[in-house]
């Protein structure tokens, strides 16, 4: 006999998805879910888990959300037929047939030294994770902690100003916790539905914690919404800097993962493969907390955002309003541009932001300095 699970169809399990406007919602027919429901990854992972968290926020107030996320490095192959089209409508037309491109050459990068009178503080990250362990939205509680120990050796032997040390969640003070998060060091607690409804948050706090260096300015995440998070960030506009400290310690990182007999997932089409698709490719985010408060007001200020490329998100992290007119500002792409020419936009963006306020300080005008809109086939 059936049992139950087995009598419903694929057409009884579709997701109602009609009040959603994440990228999920729009790929997922269910002429599509149906063919995906027949397979699952070699380690187990469903097209349900696939979609659950789309399913279950059906938007975002700020960003546009993928609503889908890997649970394995083979996730984006078995299930291409959803993910595919999520990729090039969420990397600006970024094909299959496309191949993605590495830069982590800081010297490749012009300027960047920002205006610390408007730009608060710089931020370069990405996330790295390691091939054969499941990710967050899947690995067991033992493939979790083998994440932690193999990120922990490794960075153990990190030396000179890239010295640094390990504190685990598990034992961390919960005042030293909300301290390193309201100093913007470390990730929040997995509150946000995005994050509990794809999984990532079971057994919380479990091998989840922080490594970073003695100046707090290159730090590392272990077990958050990737493997790993690495980050390179200080006070005062000097992007530059800090890309260039992101650059030396990624490597120094990739190096003593790989004498430690490890890789990490990256293809040559996808880039470097982590949870979620809007972080495929280069995994970069560079940000700068920048104080806008009379452009942020401006009713162009978020087409000028689109057609530069960047994207906003409160200062608190990617779920917070902004604050005082204080916006993180960062780069909207991350797959088929390489880091440096995303870094780049980021300062030419920036830099043409902080332009802008003066301007409107004065009782100026933009009209003139509002930018064209940019698409793919345009280098930065
Ligand atoms: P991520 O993309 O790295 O996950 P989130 O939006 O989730 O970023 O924010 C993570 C944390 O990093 C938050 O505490 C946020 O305040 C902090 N942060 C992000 N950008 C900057 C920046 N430019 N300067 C200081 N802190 C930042
Ligand atoms: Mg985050």
């Amino acid at each position: 006999m059936a049992t139950a699970r087995q009598k419903y169809s694929a057409k009884d399990e579709y997701p109602n998805l009609t009040q959603h406007s994440n990228y999920m919602a729009k790929v997922l027919t269910s002429s599509v879910y149906e063919n995906l429901k027949k397979i699952k990854t070699p380690g187990g992972f469903t097209i349900d888990e696939v979609i659950q968290t789309g399913v279950d926020n059906p938007g975002h107030p700020f960003i546009v959300a993928v609503g889908a996320v890997a649970g394995d490095e083979e996730s984006y192959d078995v299930f291409a037929e959803l993910f595919d089209p999520i990729i090039e409508a969420r990397h600006a037309g970024f094909k299959k047939t496309d191949k993605h491109r590495t830069d982590l050459n800081p010297e490749n990068v012009v300027g960047g030294n920002l205006d610390s009178n408007y730009v608060l503080s710089s931020r370069v990250r990405t996330g790295r994770c390691i091939r054969g362990l499941s990710l967050p939205p899947k690995c067991t509680r033992a493939e979790r902690r083998e994440v932690e120990r193999i990120l922990v050796d490794a960075l153990a032997q990190l030396d000179g100003a890239y010295r640094g040390k390990y504190y685990s969640l598990e034992t961390m003070s919960t005042e030293d916790q909300e301290q390193l998060i309201n100093d913007h060091f470390l990730f929040d607690k997995p509150v946000s539905p995005l994050l509990t409804s794809a999984g990532m948050a079971r057994d919380w706090p479990d091998a989840r914690g922080i490594w970073h260096n003695e100046d707090k300015n290159f730090l590392v995440w272990v077990n958050e919404e990737d493997h790993s998070r690495i980050i390179s960030m200080q006070t005062g506009g000097n992007i530059r800097e800090v890309f260039s400290r992101f650059c030396h310690g990624l490597n120094m990182v990739e190096n003593l993962i790989k004498q430690c007999g490890y890789e990490f997932m990256w293809n040559e089409h996808l880039g470097y493969v982590l949870t979620c698709p809007s972080n495929l490719g280069t995994g970069l985010r560079a940000g700068v907390h920048v104080k806008i408060p009379l452009l942020s007001q401006h009713e162009q200020f978020q087409t000028i955002l689109d057609n530069l490329r960047l994207q906003k998100r409160g200062t608190g992290g990617v779920d917070t309003a902004s604050e005082g007119g204080v916006y993180d500002v960062s780069n909207a792409d991350r797959l088929g541009w390489s880091e440096v020419e995303l870094v780049q936009a980021v300062i030419d963006g920036v830099t043409l932001l902080v332009d802008m306020e003066k301007k409107l300080e004065v009782g100026g005008s933009i009209d003139e300095l509002i930018p064209r809109p940019r698409d793919r086939s345009q280098k930065y």
